[in-house]
C-alpha cells in the first residue's frame, strides 16, 4: 500500500457536490485515510473567475504513481472538466501532492507537486492533516512551508466534509 496526498480543487457548478463525487470515485481504488476541511479560496493566476473550494485528502492505494495520474485524469474527464484557460475554471482538479517519499519527474508528472510549497490553498489544508509531514526534497514540514509563504493567497475555512 502506498500513502498519497491529493489536492482537490473546484470552482464550477455545485462545488461541494463536485468534491464529494471526486471522493466517491477515488474510493473505488483507494482507501480514504484522512480529509482536511474545505476551504474557500481566491483564484490564483487567472483572476476573473469564481472562488474555489479546496481540500486535501490522504489516501492509501495499491495503484502506482503513473497509473494514479491516469486515474485522476479520468475522474477529471468524467466530471466534465474542460480546460480552456490556464489556471481557469474547472469542475474538479486533482493533483498528486506526495506519493510516499517518492521523487519523480517526467514530462507528464512531477512528484512532489512542483508548486505545492508556494500555494496557501494547498498548504493550509495539508497542514491541517499533515502538520509534521516533511517535504522529501525541501526537507520542510507543512507548517514550516506555510510559515515561509511571503504573500499568501486568501484562504478561509468554509466547511467540513459530512
Ligand atoms: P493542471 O492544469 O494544473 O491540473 O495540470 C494538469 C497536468 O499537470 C496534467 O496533465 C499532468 O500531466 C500534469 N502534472 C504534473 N505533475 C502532476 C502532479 N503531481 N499531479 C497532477 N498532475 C500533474
Amino acid at each position: 500500500m502506498h500513502t498519497v496526498f491529493l489536492g482537490l480543487s473546484t470552482n464550477l457548478g455545485d462545488k461541494l457536490q463536485n468534491l464529494n463525487s471526486a471522493l466517491t470515485k477515488l474510493s473505488e481504488f483507494a482507501e480514504i485515510i484522512d480529509l482536511s476541511s474545505i476551504y474557500l479560496t481566491e483564484p490564483v493566476g487567472f483572476k476573473d473567475q469564481d472562488d474555489f473550494l479546496n481540500a486535501v485528502v490522504k489516501i492509501q492505494t495499491k495503484v502506482s504513481h503513473t497509473d494514479l495520474l491516469e486515474r485522476i485524469k479520468l475522474i477529471e474527464k468524467e466530471m466534465g472538466r474542460v480546460k480552456i484557460i490556464k489556471d481557469g475554471p474547472r469542475t474538479i482538479d486533482l493533483d498528486i501532492l506526495y506519493y510516499q517519499d517518492l521523487f519523480f519527474d517526467s514530462k507528464n508528472l512531477t512528484i512532489p507537486h512542483p508548486r505545492l510549497h508556494l500555494r496557501n490553498f494547498v498548504l493550509t489544508p495539508l497542514n491541517e492533516i499533515a502538520k509534521e509531514h516533511i517535504h522529501p526534497l525541501l526537507k520542510l514540514s507543512s507548517q514550516q512551508m506555510l510559515q515561509n509563504l511571503e504573500n499568501p493567497d486568501k484562504v478561509e475555512f468554509y466547511a467540513t466534509f459530512n
